[in-house]
């Protein structure tokens, strides 16, 4: 049985991230939300690009109010008007100032702009009643981005404030990642759809669901194939299937000690290569991790989860996640996974032999995190509880108890409320 920290590295270095070249796609930028870049972006554009005014008021030549004054206002003559998208017909000469307005092209002589309010408008002249800072509210053509230079890297995920960028630097179209496809295959003969009739000691398939909106929340394009019944054949057929045409398999049950467990046992017959076999975990024991090669010679993660549909999101946020990260093209920084210090609203227990994971709410109290655990204990058989869940309490081995208000490592899987 592997550690935790085993099982993580094992998996991570079994990951090979999709080709900056052929697992890329050309999209436009309207399409571009949480995709990720594959190539850097570079603008021809300078940033601004031109000198312009930060503020609405005057543009002057510093020369002509460096020494005024409340007591002995500098007077300049106003030559023009300049709102934003105007481009400047005169120079600014000696004694001279310019009407301005946020955003305008600043005219050609001048070099400071006077804000409005530190001036007095007297017809066609102004007076400047304090003398300003070299340069004043002039945003300089390129301060904010050099044309040519680096704009965006590879393996970032693109948001409004990216988007933003890429439209300011008129790139309408652009490379990105393809998704990574992530096939879902729930075993068990007591599974059934949420839409048919529950016969005694039947269940629905709900990690199907579960998985489907992760893989989805990852970037994936999740390719769910169905409830598969214990039996090896059928069994062997779907995982050949899922093999052929996703980059990752997640399969949930079937990977116990039970005598209906047949992954490991079809993993093998298939020329699996087994990663992490059981972890010392709780909970996810049983969670499997092998690598294949499919007809095309790609490498093929299969992940057989544990069918509680606890230990399932368990072991998907803690292991899964970062490795569909890490494939899926995104830079180093960004695969997690998240921990947080938080102070436990309750005492927290464990058996001590593995490292435990405990679900609830991952809470911001005046700028404080407190971790606030699940109602209704923490067996993993309990899908109910498990709504909410913002965060993943974890107590290493040997650590039997944390009392209340102390501190605790938290797993961040979702956004903290406020509270
Ligand atoms: P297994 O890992 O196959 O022994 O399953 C462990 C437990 O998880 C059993 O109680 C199953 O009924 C339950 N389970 C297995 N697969 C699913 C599923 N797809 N959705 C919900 N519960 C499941
Ligand atoms: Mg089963």
């Amino acid at each position: 049985m592997q550690s935790v920290k085993q099982a993580e590295s094992i998996i991570l270095d079994s990951v090979q991230p999709l080709d900056q070249k052929l697992d890329t796609e050309v999209i436009e930028l309207s399409a571009a939300t949480g995709r990720i870049l594959a190539n850097p972006v570079k603008s021809e554009l300078d940033f601004p690009h031109w000198d312009n005014s930060a503020m609405d008021g005057y543009a002057v030549r510093y020369c002509d109010v460096q020494s005024c004054s409340a007591q002995q206002p500098a007077v300049l003559e106003i030559i023009e008007e300049i709102p934003a998208g105007y481009q400047p017909q005169h120079t600014v000469e000696q004694g001279q100032a310019a009407r301005i307005f946020t955003g305008a092209c600043l005219p050609k002589g001048a070099d400071t702009v006077i804000m409005q309010e530190q001036a007095q408008r007297e017809q066609n002249r102004v007076l400047i009643l304090e003398a300003p800072e070299p340069h004043a509210f002039v945003r300089r053509r390129a301060s904010f981005y050099q044309a040519g230079m680096p704009l965006l890297e590879p393996g970032i995920t693109l948001n409004a404030p990216e988007i933003a960028v890429l439209a300011a630097a008129q790139c309408t179209q652009l490379r990105v990642y393809r998704r990574p496809r992530v096939a879902i295959i729930s075993t068990g003969n007591e599974l059934v759809t949420p839409d048919q009739p529950l016969q005694p000691g039947q269940i629905v398939d709900s990690n199907q669901y579960a998985l489907a909106t992760f893989v989805a929340q990852m970037g994936g394009v999740p390719v769910p194939l169905g409830i598969v019944p214990d039996q090896p054949d059928v069994l062997r057929e779907k995982i050949t299937q899922a093999i052929a045409t996703a980059d990752v398999v997640l399969s949930t049950g079937g990977v116990s000690v039970g005598d209906y467990d047949y992954v490991e046992q079809i993993l093998t017959s298939l020329g699996a290569q087994f990663q992490v076999r059981s972890v010392a975990v709780k909970p996810g024991k049983p969670l499997t991790m092998a690598t294949l090669s499919s007809s095309s010679e790609r490498c093929v993660l299969y992940f057989g989860l544990p069918g509680n549909p606890a230990a399932t999101l368990v072991t998907c946020w803690r292991f899964v996640q970062p490795a569909i990260l890490k494939l899926s093209g995104l830079a180093r920084e960004s695969w997690g996974p998240t921990f947080v210090q938080a102070q436990t609203c309750q005492e927290l227990r464990s058996g001590g032999k593995r490292e435990t994971y405990l679900w609830g709410q991952l809470k911001l109290n005046a700028g404080v995190y407190q971790f606030q655990l699940a109602g209704g204990g923490h067996n993993s058989g309990n899908l109910i509880s498990l709504a909410q869940t913002t965060g993943l309490a974890v107590l290493p081995v040997g650590e039997t108890v944390v009392p209340v208000g102390e501190s605790v490592q938290v797993l961040q899987v979702g956004s903290p409320i406020n509270s």
